[in-house]
Protein backbone atom coordinates (compact mmCIF):
# COMPACT_ATOMS: atom_id res chain seq x y z
CA UNK A 1 0.00 0.00 0.00
CA UNK A 2 2.55 2.14 0.92
CA UNK A 3 6.43 1.28 -0.77
CA UNK A 4 5.16 -1.22 -2.99
CA UNK A 5 3.51 0.41 -5.71
CA UNK A 6 2.68 3.47 -7.37
CA UNK A 7 0.39 5.49 -6.80
CA UNK A 8 0.23 8.73 -8.19
CA UNK A 9 2.95 11.36 -8.46
CA UNK A 10 2.86 15.61 -8.48
CA UNK A 11 5.74 16.98 -10.23
CA UNK A 12 5.67 21.18 -9.53
CA UNK A 13 7.91 23.12 -11.46
CA UNK A 14 8.31 26.92 -11.95
CA UNK A 15 10.79 29.69 -10.59
CA UNK A 16 11.56 31.04 -7.20
CA UNK A 17 12.17 34.33 -7.70
CA UNK A 18 14.08 36.82 -5.29
CA UNK A 19 11.56 39.40 -3.51
CA UNK A 20 14.89 40.46 -1.72
CA UNK A 21 18.43 40.00 -1.85
CA UNK A 22 19.39 36.40 -0.54
CA UNK A 23 22.23 34.99 1.22
CA UNK A 24 22.57 31.37 1.16
CA UNK A 25 26.56 30.99 2.58
CA UNK A 26 28.78 28.82 0.91
CA UNK A 27 29.35 26.77 4.32
CA UNK A 28 26.15 26.83 4.92
CA UNK A 29 26.45 29.09 8.15
CA UNK A 30 24.36 31.84 8.82
CA UNK A 31 26.54 33.12 11.63
CA UNK A 32 27.05 36.84 11.40
CA UNK A 33 30.80 36.65 12.91
CA UNK A 34 33.02 37.47 10.30
CA UNK A 35 35.75 34.84 11.69
CA UNK A 36 33.97 32.38 10.03
CA UNK A 37 34.35 33.69 6.68
CA UNK A 38 30.91 32.54 5.03
CA UNK A 39 30.79 35.93 3.00
CA UNK A 40 30.39 34.05 -0.44
CA UNK A 41 27.15 33.13 -1.65
CA UNK A 42 26.80 29.31 -2.77
CA UNK A 43 27.93 28.59 -6.22
CA UNK A 44 27.70 25.44 -8.48
CA UNK A 45 30.28 24.77 -11.18
CA UNK A 46 30.02 27.38 -13.16
CA UNK A 47 30.22 30.07 -10.67
CA UNK A 48 26.34 30.48 -10.49
CA UNK A 49 24.62 30.44 -6.93
CA UNK A 50 22.85 27.30 -5.84
CA UNK A 51 19.55 26.92 -3.91
CA UNK A 52 19.90 23.37 -2.20
CA UNK A 53 16.95 21.64 -2.01
CA UNK A 54 17.59 20.46 1.70
CA UNK A 55 17.71 24.08 2.31
CA UNK A 56 14.03 25.00 0.50
CA UNK A 57 13.26 21.88 1.82
CA UNK A 58 14.22 22.82 5.37
CA UNK A 59 12.48 26.42 5.14
CA UNK A 60 9.11 24.96 3.99
CA UNK A 61 9.26 22.01 6.95
CA UNK A 62 9.75 24.85 9.13
CA UNK A 63 6.49 26.56 8.53
CA UNK A 64 4.53 23.67 7.73
CA UNK A 65 5.22 22.17 11.14
CA UNK A 66 4.63 25.59 13.02
CA UNK A 67 0.66 25.61 10.64
CA UNK A 68 0.11 22.03 11.79
CA UNK A 69 1.23 22.47 15.73
CA UNK A 70 -1.48 25.77 15.25
CA UNK A 71 -4.40 23.09 14.15
CA UNK A 72 -3.42 20.95 16.75
CA UNK A 73 -1.76 18.47 14.57
CA UNK A 74 1.01 16.30 16.19
CA UNK A 75 4.37 17.81 14.23
CA UNK A 76 7.64 16.54 15.59
CA UNK A 77 10.93 18.48 15.46
CA UNK A 78 13.79 16.06 14.42
CA UNK A 79 16.46 18.56 15.51
CA UNK A 80 16.23 18.58 19.06
CA UNK A 81 17.67 15.06 20.53
CA UNK A 82 15.26 14.83 23.56
CA UNK A 83 13.82 11.22 22.00
CA UNK A 84 10.32 12.84 22.16
CA UNK A 85 9.85 12.37 18.26
CA UNK A 86 6.46 10.49 16.78
CA UNK A 87 9.13 7.56 16.65
CA UNK A 88 10.81 7.19 20.14
CA UNK A 89 14.31 5.02 20.19
CA UNK A 90 11.66 2.85 22.34
CA UNK A 91 8.61 2.33 19.27
CA UNK A 92 11.42 2.19 16.71
CA UNK A 93 13.84 -0.80 18.30
CA UNK A 94 10.20 -2.83 19.30
CA UNK A 95 9.24 -2.46 15.57
CA UNK A 96 12.75 -3.15 14.12
CA UNK A 97 13.03 -6.34 16.50
CA UNK A 98 9.49 -7.82 16.09
CA UNK A 99 8.38 -10.51 13.44
CA UNK A 100 6.98 -8.79 10.68
CA UNK A 101 8.19 -8.43 6.84
CA UNK A 102 10.51 -5.78 5.89
CA UNK A 103 7.46 -3.63 4.15
CA UNK A 104 5.25 -4.31 7.79
CA UNK A 105 7.64 -2.77 9.59
CA UNK A 106 8.31 0.10 7.31
CA UNK A 107 4.33 0.80 7.07
CA UNK A 108 4.08 0.12 11.19
CA UNK A 109 7.00 2.95 11.06
CA UNK A 110 4.78 5.40 8.50
CA UNK A 111 1.76 5.00 10.30
CA UNK A 112 3.55 5.68 13.64
CA UNK A 113 5.21 8.85 12.19
CA UNK A 114 3.66 12.58 12.48
CA UNK A 115 1.74 13.98 9.66
CA UNK A 116 4.90 16.32 9.13
CA UNK A 117 7.43 13.34 9.05
CA UNK A 118 4.92 11.24 6.90
CA UNK A 119 5.42 13.97 4.09
CA UNK A 120 9.04 15.71 4.73
CA UNK A 121 10.13 12.36 6.19
CA UNK A 122 11.99 11.89 9.60
CA UNK A 123 14.52 9.18 11.09
CA UNK A 124 12.80 6.03 10.77
CA UNK A 125 10.77 7.30 7.07
CA UNK A 126 12.02 8.47 3.53
CA UNK A 127 9.41 11.33 3.25
CA UNK A 128 7.36 11.62 0.20
CA UNK A 129 8.56 15.11 -0.55
CA UNK A 130 11.68 15.69 -3.13
CA UNK A 131 12.68 18.98 -3.42
CA UNK A 132 15.76 19.54 -6.42
CA UNK A 133 18.35 21.94 -6.54
CA UNK A 134 17.12 25.06 -7.26
CA UNK A 135 19.90 26.32 -10.18
CA UNK A 136 19.94 30.33 -10.86
CA UNK A 137 18.60 31.08 -14.56
CA UNK A 138 20.43 33.48 -16.74
CA UNK A 139 23.86 33.22 -19.03
CA UNK A 140 25.43 35.52 -16.76
CA UNK A 141 25.37 36.02 -12.76
CA UNK A 142 26.36 39.33 -11.36
CA UNK A 143 27.07 39.20 -7.70
CA UNK A 144 26.69 42.14 -5.43
CA UNK A 145 27.86 42.83 -1.86
CA UNK A 146 26.61 44.34 1.27
CA UNK A 147 27.92 46.05 4.49
CA UNK A 148 28.20 43.44 7.16
CA UNK A 149 28.77 44.14 10.90
CA UNK A 150 31.06 41.17 12.91
CA UNK A 151 28.04 40.86 16.11
CA UNK A 152 30.26 39.17 19.14
CA UNK A 153 28.95 36.15 20.22
CA UNK A 154 29.46 36.34 23.56
CA UNK A 155 27.87 39.96 24.61
CA UNK A 156 25.62 40.73 21.06
CA UNK A 157 27.30 43.59 20.86
CA UNK A 158 29.08 44.84 17.82
CA UNK A 159 32.48 43.63 17.69
CA UNK A 160 35.02 46.77 17.77
CA UNK A 161 35.85 47.93 13.88
CA UNK A 162 34.57 44.09 12.73
CA UNK A 163 32.76 45.84 9.07
CA UNK A 164 32.89 43.19 6.39
CA UNK A 165 31.74 42.68 3.21
CA UNK A 166 29.04 39.98 2.12
CA UNK A 167 28.19 38.37 -1.34
CA UNK A 168 24.12 38.63 -1.95
CA UNK A 169 22.26 37.35 -4.74
CA UNK A 170 19.96 40.64 -6.25
CA UNK A 171 16.38 40.91 -6.02
CA UNK A 172 14.61 39.37 -8.77
CA UNK A 173 17.48 36.55 -9.29
CA UNK A 174 15.23 33.46 -10.42
CA UNK A 175 15.75 30.29 -9.61
CA UNK A 176 14.65 26.86 -11.74
CA UNK A 177 12.26 25.11 -9.67
CA UNK A 178 11.32 21.67 -8.74
CA UNK A 179 8.94 19.56 -6.57
CA UNK A 180 8.09 15.64 -6.83
CA UNK A 181 5.69 14.04 -4.55
CA UNK A 182 4.58 10.76 -4.60
CA UNK A 183 1.99 8.90 -3.38
CA UNK A 184 0.06 10.96 -1.61
CA UNK A 185 -3.24 10.56 0.12
CA UNK A 186 -6.23 13.22 -0.13
CA UNK A 187 -5.63 14.43 3.20
CA UNK A 188 -1.33 15.08 2.30
CA UNK A 189 -2.84 16.63 -1.73
CA UNK A 190 -4.48 19.06 0.69
CA UNK A 191 -1.54 19.86 2.72
CA UNK A 192 1.06 20.54 -0.86
CA UNK A 193 -1.87 22.71 -2.16
CA UNK A 194 -1.14 24.74 1.08
CA UNK A 195 2.42 24.09 0.48
CA UNK A 196 2.19 25.31 -2.88
CA UNK A 197 -0.01 28.64 -1.34
CA UNK A 198 3.14 29.16 1.25
CA UNK A 199 5.45 29.27 -1.96
CA UNK A 200 3.30 31.61 -3.68
CA UNK A 201 3.36 33.83 -0.53
CA UNK A 202 -0.53 33.53 -0.08
CA UNK A 203 -0.76 30.51 2.37
CA UNK A 204 -1.47 32.57 5.73
CA UNK A 205 -2.01 35.96 4.34
CA UNK A 206 -1.32 37.70 1.40
CA UNK A 207 2.31 38.43 0.58
CA UNK A 208 3.80 36.19 3.10
CA UNK A 209 6.69 35.16 1.65
CA UNK A 210 9.04 32.46 3.03
CA UNK A 211 12.95 33.60 4.07
CA UNK A 212 15.23 31.44 2.57
CA UNK A 213 19.00 31.63 3.70
CA UNK A 214 20.80 33.41 5.83
CA UNK A 215 20.70 37.23 7.68
CA UNK A 216 16.74 36.88 7.18
CA UNK A 217 16.36 39.26 10.27
CA UNK A 218 18.03 41.83 7.79
CA UNK A 219 15.47 41.99 5.94
CA UNK A 220 17.51 39.55 3.36
CA UNK A 221 15.84 35.97 1.57
CA UNK A 222 12.09 36.55 1.13
CA UNK A 223 11.71 34.29 -2.03
CA UNK A 224 8.33 33.49 -3.78
CA UNK A 225 6.97 30.60 -6.62
CA UNK A 226 6.30 32.31 -9.88
CA UNK A 227 5.44 30.50 -13.75
CA UNK A 228 4.34 27.22 -11.54
CA UNK A 229 2.79 24.31 -13.21
CA UNK A 230 1.67 21.44 -11.88
CA UNK A 231 1.51 18.13 -13.22
CA UNK A 232 -0.44 15.06 -12.03
CA UNK A 233 -0.22 11.32 -12.56
CA UNK A 234 -2.32 8.52 -11.26
CA UNK A 235 -2.27 4.63 -10.76
CA UNK A 236 -4.89 4.89 -13.49
CA UNK A 237 -3.44 7.31 -15.94
CA UNK A 238 -0.12 5.64 -15.68
CA UNK A 239 -2.18 2.30 -16.37
CA UNK A 240 -3.50 3.52 -19.70
CA UNK A 241 -0.36 5.38 -21.00
CA UNK A 242 1.53 1.92 -20.64
CA UNK A 243 -1.53 -0.16 -22.47
CA UNK A 244 -1.54 2.58 -25.03
CA UNK A 245 2.61 2.03 -25.62
CA UNK A 246 2.31 -1.83 -25.29
CA UNK A 247 -0.64 -2.37 -28.00
CA UNK A 248 -0.18 -3.58 -30.91
ZN1 LIG B 1 7.47 13.30 13.38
Amino acid sequence: MLYDKFENRTIITGQLVAVDPVHIGASGNDSLNPSDLDSHVLKDLQGKPLIPGSSVKGVIRSRFEAVMRSIGETACNIFDNNDEDCVSNRLYKDIADSKLSELEKAEKLYESSCTVCKLFGGKSVAGKLRFKDCYFIGEKFISENRDGVGIDRDTGSVSGNAKYDFEIIPKGSRFDFVLIAENLDEKQRKYLSFIVDLLEGNGISEGDYLAFGGKTTRGLGRMKLENKNIEYTDADMLKKQLEERFSL
